[in-house]
């Protein structure tokens, strides 16, 4: 089959997550990598985009150039990836949808509400596939809790607690250091700052795993280094829908713990618990029963999480392979094989209504506050 022909905008040199995305996208031979705007630096852009193989002519220097160069061809790219730093993801996503680009857009999907509606509407209006790259959903091991609430084999679902908490935020005397210091800073970071960055990968497993969709949520936010003005923890229990209980705690100044995603789902029948440095097990107990290690790539599995593991069992795949994942899906959408089965506009929307939110609750001392987006409502 001819490959799809795919572009990313940011993801440069140095970055931290354009890596994942061209191991990603590349992993099972669906895209080939033929254009990016890849820098902030024009010049570094179009240099670091050559070195990695793309066409002098498909090596842009910015994001519009290569919005009005991509229009004109006839071999314009299938799909593109917008890996900028958060507060350009709007107006890039917005701008190649309506052009008629298929996008997958780096979380958080926007900076408000409102411009996540305008999103939700575009790609909607605009038939073309449009994903979120809430990654951590497409471990295969993930997709096997999901298939397992969905399957009842937990009863009916109670309660979720999901931690998004690491400590590389820690040392106080490391502050003011402009790589750490704009990401408290709200003039960079927006309104929040750990629970927008990483609060939201969290609290969309949770969402994702369980089915159900958060409804209200009561905030507690704290700034435990003084100098930033936005939290670097932040507590959250919220509810959802369906009236599951949630918790969710997120904090870069917990020292000791490195990553520090994992979730744990418990109903009536029975309890899991994953965690994304260990992401080959699931841990699975019945009421009544002993403690089960679900390995990734053993029989009897769900077919959803099988799919979605290349190498044998106790090999691990990890980060780069869960992006790929989502490209597997996005290739047979835009290929008009499948529907595909990966984050949505309408997942970014609803993280960014819980995120203002949970500002709003911090502010009030913790009041139980609507998460919900309007148009949702
Ligand atoms: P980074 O600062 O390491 O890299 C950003 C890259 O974008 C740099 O190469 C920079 O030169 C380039 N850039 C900046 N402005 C640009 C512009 N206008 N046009 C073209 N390129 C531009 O940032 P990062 O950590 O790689 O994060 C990028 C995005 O990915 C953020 O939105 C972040 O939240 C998200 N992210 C997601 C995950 C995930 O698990 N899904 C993980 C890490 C980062």
């Amino acid at each position: 089959m001819e490959k799809l022909s795919w572009g990313m905008v940011g993801g440069g040199e140095g970055s931290q997550i354009g890596p994942a995305h061209r191991m990603g996208a590349q992993a099972d031979g669906n895209f080939a990598f033929v254009a990016g705007a890849l820098d902030a630096d024009a010049d570094k852009g179009r240099a670091y985009a050559q070195t990695l193989g793309i066409a002098a002519d498909r090596a842009y220097g910015d994001w519009r150039e290569m919005l009005a160069g991509e229009t004109q061809r006839e071999d314009r790219i299938d799909l593109v990836t917008v890996a900028t730093p958060n507060a350009t993801h709007f107006e890039i996503t917005k701008a190649f949808l309506e052009a008629g680009f298929n996008v997958l857009c780096e979380k958080p999907m926007t900076m408000t509400v409102e411009e996540g509606e305008e999103i939700v509407r575009v790609a909607e209006a605009s038939g073309r596939v449009c994903a979120v790259n809430y990654c951590y959903s497409a471990y295969p091991m993930v997709r096997q809790m999901r298939a397992m609430v969905a399957d009842g084999e937990l009863g009916k679902i109670r309660l979720v607690v999901a931690n998004f908490s690491h400590g590389h935020h820690a040392d106080a005397a490391d502050a003011d250091n402009p790589r750490v210091r704009w990401r408290y800073d709200p003039a960079m970071a927006g309104v929040s700052g750990q629970m927008a960055d990483c609060g939201i990968h969290a609290l969309h497993l949770a969402s994702f795993i369980t089915g159900d969709e958060v409804k209200t949520l009561s905030a507690d936010f704290a700034s435990t280094i003084p100098s930033r003005v936005l939290e670097d923890d932040a507590m959250v229990n919220f509810r959802t829908e369906g009236g599951i209980v949630g918790r969710l705690w997120t904090s870069t100044v917990a020292i000791g713990r490195q990553h520090g995603l994992d979730i744990q789902v418990y109903g009536e029948t029975g309890g899991l618990r994953w965690a994304s440095e260990q992401p080959n097990q699931v841990y699975y107990q019945k009421l009544g029963g002993r403690m089960e290690i679900m390995e990734k790539g053993e029989a009897g599995l769900f077919d959803e999480a099988q799919r979605l593991s290349r190498v044998a069992i106790a090999h691990p795949e990890g980060f780069p392979l869960a992006v790929a994942n989502i490209y597997v899906d996005l290739a047979a959408a835009i290929r008009g094989q499948a529907k595909g089965d990966f984050p949505t506009p309408s997942d970014g929307l609803r993280s960014m209504a819980a995120v203002h939110a949970a500002v709003a609750s911090a502010k009030a001392e913790g009041a139980w506050t609507d998460a919900r987006p309007p148009m949702f409502r």
